[in-house]
């Protein structure tokens, strides 16, 4: 089975997100099923590619689509001064341009699984532009969905640049409320979509969480399929972590310890093993449950524990945590910036992992910090409510999970955690099971693999 994959992000190379901790993980996870699969993905300034392609994995490659003008910028999709103006002509260029590249090294894929907003006009293309075209004959497409909040919605003016006819601006074309927008149309044009975890799958067929694009979802033939996103267990690995001061195991769990007290003294807190480290690595944007921790920022670092934050994104955020951590400089410890080595150490020296998120369509940093053996606190939501499960509710939990979104229902989950924390011998056995824990890509590649079986045979 051959399978291209376009993804507007890839790990380690360029990173915003999970999608491209999914992009860079699942392509391996698939080699080692037996599926073919080649990557494209745009070249960005930022990256040092001495080789194009460039392969991850045993065998897999990633080409690499250039476009200087386009795509030697600072940011991926905008600025501080917000989204780049031309993003539809860089992403419908790195659409078309990925399409014409497996022509260019004869790669005739049987599926191309494309992956939000950014690559959501190549299912468009395939269905329109190389319809007739003999090489992609019997190509399929998949749209996987990290976000529903991100969309790709342009002026109608705009239409053009898509560079299709004008009459799929229509209702059962890219046509959204007079405006373009991408990710309908890939949701229209793909042969199946799927999202990041089952309860998301669910979630974006509401009003609520579907971003008005609900009643589209609900109006396919197909249903939404949600298929949690997996870790690479090699690259998040506290045994042999590279960035930690001082590696472990469940087998050497007393050495974490070493890990928290670095943090402690780095970012100018108490240095104390006996006090909570509640930890949190996120992009600070609206969906991430930010203004709750804001809300109890002051129970938190006067009476819980002790706070750190690495994270990067809205001004508003940037804003309000710099507050933050002037008023609290000796309980909180901000960074915002972005900052994989500082992540990996937060996520292995910290107590606790907290993702209040308003909604989450996976998350990875749950599943990274039990990989950690750092006990996630999370609101159930999306892909969190898949993955935590409430130590005080079931025997064999693995978290602390709190239902309402606000301070106080979240504050009673971080106090919850402490009692935990507080009882030793309960911690350990917590910390153990949370390090058992499996979301390694095993059963999620075999699930993508019985997926592009079953559109492929269609
Ligand atoms: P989302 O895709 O919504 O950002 P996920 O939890 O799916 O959220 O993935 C976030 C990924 O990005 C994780 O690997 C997390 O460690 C990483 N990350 C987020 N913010 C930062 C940051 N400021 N520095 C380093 N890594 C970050």
């Amino acid at each position: 089975m051959k399978i291209a994959f376009f993804s507007s992000e890839v790990a380690p190379f360029a990173k915003t997100g999970g999608l491209a901790d999914v992009a860079g993980s699942l392509p391996i996870a698939l080699e080692t099923e037996g599926v073919e699969v080649v990557i494209l993905a745009p070249m960005y300034q930022t990256l040092s590619i001495k080789e194009n392609p460039t392969t991850i994995g045993e065998k897999t490659k990633v080409y690499w689509i250039e476009h200087p003008s386009y795509f030697s910028r600072e940011g991926l999709y905008g600025d501080r001064f917000g989204d780049y103006s031309d993003n539809l002509d860089r992403f419908s260029y790195f659409c078309r341009q990925s399409l014409e590249s497996l022509k260019r090294i004869q790669f005739k894929p049987d599926l191309v699984h494309c992956h939000d907003w950014q690559t959501a006009l190549a299912p468009v293309y395939l269905k329109t532009l190389y319809r007739a075209d003999p090489f992609f004959h019997r190509t399929k497409a998949v749209l996987t969905i990290h976000n529903m909040a991100y969309q790709g919605i342009f002026q109608s003016g705009e239409f053009s640049k898509v560079g299709i006819g004008s009459e799929w601006f229509m209702v059962e074309g890219l046509e959204f409320f007079g405006k373009v927008n991408l990710l309908k149309g890939g949701i229209q044009f793909a042969d199946a979509v799927t999202t990041v975890s089952p309860t998301y799958a669910q979630e974006i067929q509401t009003p609520e969480h579907g971003f008005g694009l609900d009643g589209v979802l609900n109006g396919q033939k197909r249903q939404v399929i949600g298929i949690l996103n997996g870790l690479d267990h090699q690259q998040w690995n506290p045994e042999t972590d590279p960035h930690l001061i001082q590696n472990y195991s469940t087998a050497t769990l007393d050495k974490k310890i070493e890990n928290k007290l670095d943090l402690q003294e780095k970012g100018g807190l108490g240095v104390d093993k006996e006090i909570p480290l509640i930890g949190m690595v996120s992009r600070l944007a609206d969906q991430k449950g930010l203004e709750l921790v804001a809300e109890m920022i002051r129970d938190l670092c006067s009476k819980l524990g002790q706070f750190i934050l690495l994270g990067t994104g809205d001004n508003v955020y940037h804003t309000l945590f710099e507050k933050i951590h002037k008023k609290f400089d000796k309980t909180a410890a901000i960074y915002l910036k972005f900052d994989a080595a500082l992540a990996q150490k937060i996520y292995a020296g910290a107590d606790f992992f907290l993702i209040p998120s308003r909604y989450e369509p996976c998350g990875l940093g749950q599943m990274i910090a039990l990989r950690y053996g750092t006990i996630p606190i999370v609101r159930r939501t999306g892909g969190l409510a898949d993955t935590v499960k409430d130590c005080d509710q079931t025997p064999d939990g693995n978290g602390f999970v709190f239902e309402e979104y606000s301070s106080k229902a979240l504050y009673q989950a971080v106090e919850r955690g402490i009692k935990a924390f507080q009882n030793k011998e309960r911690w350990k056995k917590l910390v153990q099971r949370a390090m058992e824990c499996d979301f390694s890509w095993r059963i999620s590649a075999k699930k993508y693999v019985k997926l592009y079986e079953r559109v492929i045979a269609d």
